[in-house]
């Protein structure tokens, strides 16, 4: 197994710059997704690693081999890299059987007949397709198509796996149960994974850290949980989740937190101090964050319903408050009409930046 490390990394096509000075560790064993809108360089990133696609500049290393750097004139090929691939058209050749498809790349390296064997009811019965050996792809749904390509790129056990929107071409309740098949096998393997997704939920369900792209740049590096809890700045919390962005009227920074006063002094909030030091703020306040209330209460302020939608297990509610709109989404506990008078309380917020 091996870690990837990327530095200062660019990648320019003609005056389009994809991918612009990224830097990125990837530890060995780690599931590291970039997630990003259409267009932000995540597909050029991973297939930079891969070697399908030559960098302008910056390093790449897989483990301690430096596999890519066009200022000293190196460059391995993909096929000398050790990486397994995946992409969204999951590309299992309709005419080959499950075995054979997974076989595939052992037989053109030529290992003996009964290693290849070996090595594919292996790879099938970890990606629970044992018994499915003989049948074509177009006999198997969509999940175990991917699977098949999945253990056709496990076979070679590559040190790295780089998945780009595989479950993408999948309905919602597979691609939510293949979330779960990729990470449970990557935690059994030990494989180094980088995925590639503009879908949140997928690269929350399944990542050790996620690296949040727009234009070419990374903008924030973390746990899940720091890049929803304490996002870096705007794009990011926007990206992750609900956010509601208030303005506000003060912020004190001190050393580990800040005191933020909102709506003319009427709610004072203490939060992390931002992750950047310069720049413009903003408040971001997570719609789940706020309670709302019938009868005021300290550090609450009023506001008016405009919109409250019954959404089963939450009811998610837009209120007025002194020219800003903020989104709540609370437990149907007590419901609130348009139109009713109502008192927020923000229980967690974060500092970020512009
Ligand atoms: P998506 O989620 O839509 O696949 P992405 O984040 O993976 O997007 P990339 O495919 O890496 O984005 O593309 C990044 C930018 O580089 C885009 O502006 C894209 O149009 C451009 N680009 C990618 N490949 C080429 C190419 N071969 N020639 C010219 N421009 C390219």
């Amino acid at each position: 197994m091996a870690g990837i490390r990327i530095i200062n990394l660019v990648k320019k096509f003609g005056e389009v710059t994809a991918v612009d000075h990224i830097n990125l560790d990837i530890k060995d064993g780690e599931f590291m997704t970039l997630l990003g809108p259409s267009g932000c360089g995540k597909t050029t990133t991973l297939r930079m690693i891969a070697g399908l696609e030559v960098p302008t500049d910056g390093e790449i290393y897989i483990g301690d081999k430096l596999v890519s750097s066009p200022s000293k004139g190196i460059f391995i090929p993909p096929e000398q890299r050790n990486i397994g691939m995946v992409f969204q058209n999951y590309a299992v050749w309709p005419h080959m059987t499950v075995f054979d498809n997974v076989a595939y790349p052992l037989k053109i390296r030529k290992l003996p007949k009964d290693e290849i064997e070996k090595k594919v009811m292996r790879v099938l019965e970890m990606v629970r397709l044992k018994g499915f050996e003989n049948r074509y792809p177009h006999q198997l749904s969509g999940g175990q198509q991917q699977r098949v390509a999945l253990a056709r790129a496990l076979v070679m056990e590559p040190e790295v796996m780089l998945l780009d929107e595989p479950l993408s071409n999948l309905d919602a309740k597979l691609r939510e149960e293949m979330r779960f098949e990729i990470k449970d096998l990557q935690r059994k393997i030990g494989i180094t994974i980088v995925y590639v997704t503009h879908d949140q939920a997928e690269a929350m369900a399944m990542s050790d850290r996620i690296a949040v792209m727009e234009k070419g740049r990374i903008h924030q590096i973390g746990s899940p949980w720091e890049i929803y809890k304490r996002p870096a700045d705007a794009f990011v919390a926007g990206f992750i989740g609900l956010a509601n962005f208030l303005k506000f009227d003060k912020a004190k920074i001190e050393e580990n937190h800040a005191e933020v006063t909102l709506f003319g002094g009427k709610v004072k909030i203490t939060c992390a101090p931002p992750l950047k030091k310069k720049g413009e703020l903003i408040l971001v306040v997570r719609p789940s964050e706020i309670d709302i209330l019938k009868n005021p209460e300290p550090n609450t302020v009023e506001g008016i319903v405009k919109r409250a939608t019954f959404l089963g297990d939450i009811v998610d509610y837009l209120v007025q408050v002194e020219g800003q709109e903020i989104r709540v989404q609370s437990k149907p506990t007590e419901i609130f009409n348009t139109g009713s008078k109502v008192y927020l309380k923000i229980n967690h917020a974060t500092l970020v930046n512009l």
